[in-house]
């Protein structure tokens, strides 16, 4: 119900976007035994900042106060894509959710007509057994095809949806066609500027 009635509220500010004070800073819990994991996601989370000179992809501090609907989260799945029974293929999943609540105190004090805090945040998956293949792989196109999977994960996380261009990090597969990261980068920059 509640989620309803705002959802409501935001749709009658939709015209008013100004209204609305965006958290665009992605805090990450692994779940289940993606601790072993933390060391290589770490290492796209710093390449990735590297771009935009800010961290905007971070661990949750063991000692965090967040709310759970301001946490991303990501799992990593042994051999994902016999998820289902049969190999489909699948290597990694990337989901951008978002939550609507009324700005706090703080934030009104700050800038007073933000009446509204939209929190972004995302929920990642990834085939452990592949991703970790390919990142501590000793051929070069490998390593990329790693790079690419977590890019193009997190790039749906950040609303981008596929791309046709082979060349895309969001073309719908992973292939061995040489990325084209400027693109790629310039997109989630915008969106990351809303
Ligand atoms: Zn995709």
């Amino acid at each position: 119900m509640k989620i309803i009635v705002l959802m409501f509220v935001v749709m009658v500010l939709g015209a008013c976007d100004g209204m609305i004070a965006h958290k665009k800073r992605y805090y990450f819990a692994l779940t289940a035994n993606g601790e072993k994991s933390r060391e290589l996601l770490n290492f796209y989370f710093y390449k990735f900042n590297s771009n935009f000179n800010v961290d905007v992809l971070k661990f949750l501090p063991p000692d965090h106060h967040r709310s759970d609907d301001e946490v991303s989260t990501i799992l990593m799945v042994p051999r994902m894509s016999e998820r289902e029974g049969e190999d489909d293929g699948t290597l990694g999943w990337g989901q951008w959710r978002t939550c609507v609540k009324m700005s706090s105190f703080k934030t009104l004090l700050v800038s007073p007509h933000k009446m509204i805090t939209k929190i972004h945040t995302m929920h990642l998956e990834f085939d452990v057994t592949r991703f970790t293949e390919w990142h501590y792989s000793d051929k070069l196109a490998e390593r990329e095809q790693a790079e690419s999977l977590f890019l193009h994960e997190i790039g749906h996380g950040f609303h981008l949806d596929h791309d046709p261009d082979k060349n895309a990090v969001m073309y719908e597969n992973i292939n061995d066609a040489k990325k084209n990261h400027q693109k790629y980068y310039d997109k989630v920059a915008k969106f990351l500027e809303e």
